[in-house]
């Protein structure tokens, strides 16, 4: 287990996100241990602003402490607003291996049903047996962009390992819970050759597969083919879907339409 080593504290925590899936959503933790080299659209954020010095410092997670209390105070306020309140847009709130970002997220949950709200859920880390005591309304969710340990290493150095992330995702839907998985950053070919279906296959048993291309990335955009590929692809997550009776969401700007569609 790895020791978090920063605390801070905020006056507010809820908020509302343009996000585009998005309700509303809390962030109780600053920065994120998973470290991810896509890169990572909330660490270019929060280095842009000042929030954090340095890819070291924000791997280096620092946890709200007053999290619990702040909810306490807000969500009497929002309670009636809220469809769903997702954790989290610019953190992970199952962070690999560290135990009291885990027990935070547990317990603001937890006080986010009590007060009647659903949550929804998304991690590259390990998603608790646990939450299947909690509201059967959540949605748990873990982002899979390959079934490839290597490129996770490489791409999501602090991330949990895949087979432990999707076992622990199975076990909650075999609990019952509602799951999903998020297929985004997609990778294109130049970066790693894989195999799309197989990644469907393995998350089959999920409730709903949200699928997008890779932005902000110098690799994808040189690859000359990209508009066709993640047409091609977001073609065959809609095909599976169906298929298997699966609910799915294919992100803005992942498929071109045709007419733009030219130089590909
Ligand atoms: S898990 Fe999410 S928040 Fe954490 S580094 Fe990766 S992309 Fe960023």
């Amino acid at each position: 287990m790895k020791k978090v080593t920063k605390y801070i504290s905020r006056k507010t925590l809820i908020y509302k996100t343009d996000v585009e899936y998005g309700d509303y959503t809390m962030n109780h933790v600053l920065g994120c241990s998973h470290g991810c080299k896509y890169p990572c659209y909330a660490y270019l954020q929060k280095k842009r602003f000042g929030n954090v010095t340095s890819y070291e410092d924000w791997c280096a997670p620092a946890l709200v402490k007053n999290t619990l209390e702040l909810l306490d105070r807000e969500l009497p306020k929002f309670k009636n607003k809220i469809k769903i309140l997702h954790l989290c847009f610019t953190t992970d709130p199952f962070m690999y291996e560290y135990d009291e970002i885990q027990k935070m997220s547990l317990s603001a949950i937890k006080k986010v049903n009590d007060a009647g709200i659903k949550c929804s859920v998304l991690t590259k880390g390990i998603l608790p047996i646990a939450l299947a005591d909690l509201s059967k309304d959540n949605e748990y969710g873990v982002t899979l962009v390959s079934l490839d340990d290597g490129f996770r290493e490489r791409m999501e150095p602090g991330a949990a390992p895949i087979a432990e992330r999707l076992s622990a995702l199975k076990a909650l839907h075999e609990a019952g819970c509602k799951t999903w998985v998020s297929i985004e950053p997609y990778p294109t070919p130049n970066i790693i050759q894989q195999d799309l279906e197989a990644i469907l296959e393995a998350v089959s048993f999920v409730d709903k597969i949200i699928f997008g291309r890779m932005n902000y990335s110098k690799e994808t955009s040189s690859y000359k083919e990209h508009k066709r590929f993640y047409n091609e692809c977001a073609q065959k997550v809609i095909e599976f879907c169906t298929e298997h009776h699966r609910a799915y969401h294919i992100k803005d700007g992942t498929i071109t339409p045709l007419k733009e569609n030219k130089n590909v």
